[in-house]
């Protein structure tokens, strides 16, 4: 970031206020004024990156449908109480609409389970190493008959 006075370019700049105006300046200049704070810096956005690798689970729609029964609800119940439409809440259960966050998040806090994951890297890998043991699986048993 740069001072708002000499432009001198500095990694922490001083929340300085000067003659009422709050100011980011370097140390030098933060002399002219009063230091309330540091700057908050405000180019560089936090990337919430573990949020945007939260995703639906595969069996989603198979939890929504057990929860239900267990709870004893109806889809018509169940969509009041989360404010959504019945249909709509008919076609997230039948896998014909995801359904948007909002109604998930409800889903889940109504109903008690949860229905996003995480997507780790590791996961991945790991599916990818059992993929490759259950081809090789194959060969072997295709072997074996011959
Ligand atoms: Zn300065």
């Amino acid at each position: 970031m740069n001072c708002e006075i000499c432009g001198a370019f500095e990694e922490n700049l001083l929340r300085t206020e000067v003659e009422g105006a709050v100011m980011n300046l370097c140390k030098n200049c933060s002399k002219y004024g009063r230091v309330i704070g540091t700057a908050v810096q405000t180019s560089k956005p936090v990337q919430r990156t573990v949020e945007s690798e939260r995703q639906l689970k595969y069996d989603y729609i198979n939890e929504i449908k057990h929860a239900l029964q267990e709870s004893g609800l109806s889809i018509e119940d169940a969509a009041e109480k989360i404010n959504c439409s019945p249909k709509d809440l008919k076609k997230v259960v039948n896998g014909e609409i995801l359904p948007d966050e909002k109604i998930t998040i409800r889903l889940e806090r109504l109903l008690k389970i949860s229905l996003y994951e995480m997507n780790f890297v590791s996961d991945s890998t790991f599916k990818k190493d059992t993929e490759q043991l259950s081809f090789g699986d194959v060969v072997d048993i295709k072997r074996s008959k011959k």
